[in-house]
């Protein structure tokens, strides 16, 4: 009776070891596979930024980068580019090259990488592969829009909607993104910017679906 006694309890022993060698086999698998995606996620990524370094801008883009020793720019390379932040000038009036200037002073410790003006301009201010000073802690992943308007309201007029929507559409194709990835400051850290599309998100939506009606032609 003894020996059969000893005989279950090594059997069961046995199993237990059996099922943690197979719990610890899934684990391994599990995590060798999260490793694997990661990896590749993060290989696209890069891809991107270095994609983003050499890409040349449409003729609709007048390139006027600010000066490296500028006191806005960075000088951080993206790490990713997961989306896409649209702002509002909050300077009603003011044109793409002002603000465009007004990043360059010396005073001035923001940017972004492209401004929408009110005739439909769009400039462009630093590299693509360098982090703007625009999104807080999405200054890392991100490209920023500034965008221009003509009143306090903060609406944008036509001609600037649709350099707006030309830029961002082809900011997508070319970092491989949905038009959802597009969100405003808001969005990030609650500040409202821009403003008319935070008081307004029935006007964001619109936006955004023009997004994905432009990228289907
Ligand atoms: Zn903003």
């Amino acid at each position: 009776m003894a020996g059969k006694k000893r005989y279950g309890r090594n059997a069961k022993k046995r199993r237990k070891i059996k099922l943690a060698i197979r719990i610890g086999l899934v684990v391994l698998l599990v995590l060798g596979a999260i490793g694997i995606r990661n990896l590749i996620v993060k290989h696209k990524e890069a891809r991107i930024v270095g994609k983003m370094q050499g890409v040349e801008v449409p003729d609709f883009v007048e390139p006027a980068i600010l000066d490296e020793k500028a006191n806005s720019r960075s000088g951080k390379q993206l790490e990713a580019v997961r989306g896409i932040v649209v702002h509002y000038v909050a300077n009603p009036g003011t044109s793409a090259m002002q603000n465009r200037d007004y990043f360059a002073g010396e005073e001035t410790v923001v940017n972004a990488h492209f401004v929408v003006g009110l005739e439909g301009e769009i400039v462009q201010c630093i590299p693509l592969n360098e982090q703007s000073v625009a999104s807080n802690w999405r200054n890392a992943d991100t490209i920023s829009i500034e965008v221009c308007h003509p009143d306090e309201t903060g609406q944008f007029n036509e001609k600037t909607m649709a350099a707006l929507t030309r830029l961002t559409v082809w900011l997508l194709e070319e970092c491989k993104l949905k038009p959802e990835d597009v969100i405003r400051h808001y969005d990030v850290t609650g500040k409202m910017c821009p403003l008319y599309y935070v008081e307004h998100p029935e006007a964001w939506e619109a936006f955004i679906d023009s997004l994905g009606e432009a990228m289907k032609k």
